[in-house]
């Protein structure tokens, strides 16, 4: 397949080397990125969007997408499609999806879990929003740089699952480094206490696979000085956008505020930013209750 790849960054530069090293031809665009191996350079977006079947954005958010694909539907052939696999906010998707449809393309949100090595290895998974056809076209492409592609909904509904997901994830770190922080103080062994909670009904991903205890559990960022992994700074961002679409939707999510509000002062005022989003347990073990 002909495919354009615009956003080579940390999560689009592996994601383009895969579908290149699978044998398609991959032609890219980034502002500042080097290409990844395989992929040819274009001068523009615009120019490596120009007789693609189907064209890949993988950017840092809403506004950039909208003025990326401002750039590549005039110039898309009609049929083709347009992916976009960053996490941006639900109306952006949403506004994107609209302009390509009425331009006679097709049109995904295609939002990933799994981060930098997800994409490296190609075990990322997809969450798409968008017409059946769309997605059965990029379904193949999926299938190389990811492990597991779901069809969510229309237009937006990638984006929805995204944040939904984000926001459990925010809210549960969070509870999980405070109970390590609480069980310290309790005097209680923080490896007995990974091995009770582990099997027992407090179990989650952020305790299981990414325990935020250094020397506890499998090997992760707490293992590695809290470097990322998972930025806190993409953690604020993702819980951001879930409070965003939770305003526009009148949904009441108090955790997922309190956690984005955590996060912004760990990011904004207790130099968190840089670090990885576990390192909230040490954040909390040099806090008292006053
Ligand atoms: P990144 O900053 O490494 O890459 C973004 C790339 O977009 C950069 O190389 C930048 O030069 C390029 N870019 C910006 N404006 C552009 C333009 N107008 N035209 C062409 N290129 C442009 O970010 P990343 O970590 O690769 O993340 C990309 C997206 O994936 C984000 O939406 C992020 O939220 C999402 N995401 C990231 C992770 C992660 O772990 N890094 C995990 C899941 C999802």
């Amino acid at each position: 397949m002909n495919i354009a790849f615009i956003g080579l960054g940390n999560m689009g530069g592996p994601m383009a080397a895969n579908l290149a090293r699978a044998g398609h031809q991959v032609t890219g665009f980034d502002l500042t990125a080097p290409m990844p191996e395989g992929v040819s350079r274009a001068a523009s977006a615009a120019e490596a969007a120009q007789g693609a079947e189907v064209v890949i954005t993988m950017l840092p958010n809403g506004a950039i997408l909208r003025t990326v694909a401002a750039q590549v539907i005039p110039v898309m052939d009609p049929g083709s499609v347009l992916c976009d696999c960053s996490t941006v906010d639900v109306e952006s998707a949403r506004a994107v999806a609209t302009q390509a449809i009425a331009a006679g393309l097709g049109a995904l949100d295609a939002p990933v879990s799994g981060g930098v090595g997800g994409a490296t290895a190609g075990t990322l998974t997809f969450m798409a929003g968008g017409p059946a056809d769309s997605f059965a076209k990029v379904e193949p492409l999926f299938a190389i740089m990811g492990q597991k592609a779901v069809h969510c909904g229309e237009a937006g509904a990638g984006q929805a699952a995204k944040i939904c997901n984000n926001m459990i994830l925010g809210v549960t770190m969070i509870a999980t480094c405070e109970a390590f922080a609480l069980a310290d103080k309790l005097g209680l062994d923080r490896q007995k206490m990974f091995d009770v909670v582990s099997t027992s009904s407090g179990y989650s991903w952020t305790m299981n696979a990414y325990c935020p205890a250094p020397g506890v559990g499998p090997k992760s960022p707490a293992d590695n000085g809290y470097k990322p992994g998972f930025a806190a700074e993409l953690m604020l961002k993702d819980l951001d956008l879930s409070q965003q679409a939770a305003t526009a939707a009148d949904a009441d999510t108090p955790m997922g505020q309190l956690a984005a509000d955590l996060y912004r002062r760990f990011v904004t005022e207790e130099g968190g930013r840089g670090m990885d989003f576990s390192a909230m347990l040490p954040r909390f073990s040099a806090r008292s209750r006053g």
